[in-house]
């Protein structure tokens, strides 16, 4: 495994393309204001075989990774079981929903605040739908770095308790997810107020917060042998998961470790679909004017009106020859119920892509069938889709559905 890097990472604006140093305050380009990528990093993944006896965690693709392993930090995230779903050969459940803090989010948070740790920060700043400051206040907590999440105020209640139990400073903000990044945005941008020495922990400016979300992609990869399905079906807003994938499946073709690249179908909640809608419309850019986003949906997770790497995943899909589709409130629902019937508690949000499924949203595999042996002898799915949140922290849509054993004495 490669040694550890204590050198500064090196970011690159989207917008005007100038490169500079990590610090703790640049979030975004001062130039310009566009968003960083990281700069002069072409990590080679490594065969396969050489992955064996590493420990169970994310941080077993050393080689891809933008910093090793803090040990104090880590919760052992990563590596979730890859399952099969009974009556739906060729489908394979990713269960991210088992993650340390309960969602997939955990992937990013660790990544992402093991530098903020290696940079010296002493406090962060987040906002969040929920998960994401969830995920990163508690490996802020492991870190000991003081950490404030800025959240719409309608944010699960259970979200806010698990938040403060972890010990983050709590701001609710009146209106929408976007309202909540605003304020933390101004607050990451206000060193005169005392907020300046923080770090801005965005899951979504921040791309080493992708560079861990991508291990979804090399643990399905690993997970399945060394190949993938033919769709990989994820839930879309901020497009941490989308993007983080594809960096993955990128990564992946480049060093020639896979030779075609799956397509990734994105879901939204139609009530709040800006992606779904520029995808419609042929629009590079989900920022174009277009109709407003929506009545807004139980899927709080994705519920993002203006996403602010919009173009980019949308570029994203469109490179692997993917879609981006929506499903309804009401599909959401029956699909959360039928998880669930099945074992599997998520909450509403990561219900969207078992949605998308029921509904005949996924396009069917063209081509050769993909669903030949694995390195078992079992096949490999021709579909995979994540179940990104645990239900536990979450409102559940509805009143349980009426079970099987009925109890006539109540
Ligand atoms: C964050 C989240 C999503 C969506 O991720 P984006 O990065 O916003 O695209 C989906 N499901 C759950 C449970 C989440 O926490
Ligand atoms: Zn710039």
């Amino acid at each position: 495994m490669p040694a550890a890097t204590s050198a500064p990472l090196a970011l690159r604006c989207r917008g005007c393309g100038r490169r500079r140093l990590q610090t703790a305050a640049a979030w975004r380009c001062p130039d310009c204001r566009g968003l960083f990528d990281l700069a002069d990093f072409t990590p080679v993944p490594p065969p396969l075989a050489e992955l064996s006896g590493r420990p169970a965690t994310l941080w077993r693709y050393a080689e891809v990774l933008p910093l090793t392993v803090h040990p104090d930090i880590s919760m052992g995230e990563g590596l979730t079981p890859l399952l099969g779903v009974p009556d739906r050969p060729g489908v394979g459940v990713k269960t991210d929903h088992v993650m340390p803090t309960g969602s997939f989010k955990d992937r990013g948070a660790a990544v992402l605040v093991t530098a903020a740790a290696r940079l010296g920060v002493t406090r962060l700043i987040a906002d969040s739908s929920g998960n994401a400051g969830i995920a990163i206040a508690a490996y802020a907590a492991r870190a000991g770095i003081a950490c404030r999440v800025y959240l719409p105020a309608t944010t699960s209640t259970r979200k806010v308790a698990q938040l403060r139990a972890l010990g983050a400073e709590v701001r609710q903000v009146p209106g929408s997810r976007e309202d909540a990044a605003q304020a933390a945005m101004l607050a990451a941008d206000r060193p005169a107020e005392g907020e300046g020495d923080g770090f801005y922990a965005s899951h979504v400016y921040q791309p080493l917060f992708l560079h861990g979300t991508k291990t979804f992609g090399y643990e399905l990869w690993e997970q399945l042998g060394g190949r993938l399905p033919a769709r990989i079906v994820l839930p879309v807003g901020n497009g941490t998961l989308v993007l983080g994938v594809h960096l993955a499946l990128r990564e992946l073709l480049a060093a020639g470790r896979i030779d075609r690249l799956p397509s990734i179908v994105a879901v939204q909640a139609a009530g709040c679909a800006p992606l779904a809608r520029a995808w419609q419309h042929g629009a590079l850019d989900p920022a174009a004017p277009l109709p407003p986003a929506g009545p807004g949906t139980i899927a709080e997770g994705i519920a993002i009106a203006r996403p602010a790497r919009g173009a980019q995943i949308l570029a994203a899909v469109r490179d692997t020859g993917g879609t981006v589709v929506s499903v309804t409130d009401e599909q959401v629902r029956a699909a959360h119920a039928d998880l669930a019937r099945r074992g599997f508690f998520v909450e509403p949000t990561s219900a969207v892509c078992w949605a998308a499924l029921a509904a005949g949203l996924v396009p069917p595999p063209s081509g050769p069938a993909r669903g030949s042996a694995g390195p078992d002898g079992s096949a490999v799915p021709e579909i995979v889709l994540p179940l990104c949140g645990t239900g536990l922290k979450a409102e559940p849509p509805d009143p349980a559905p009426p079970s099987g054993w009925t109890l006539t004495d109540r």
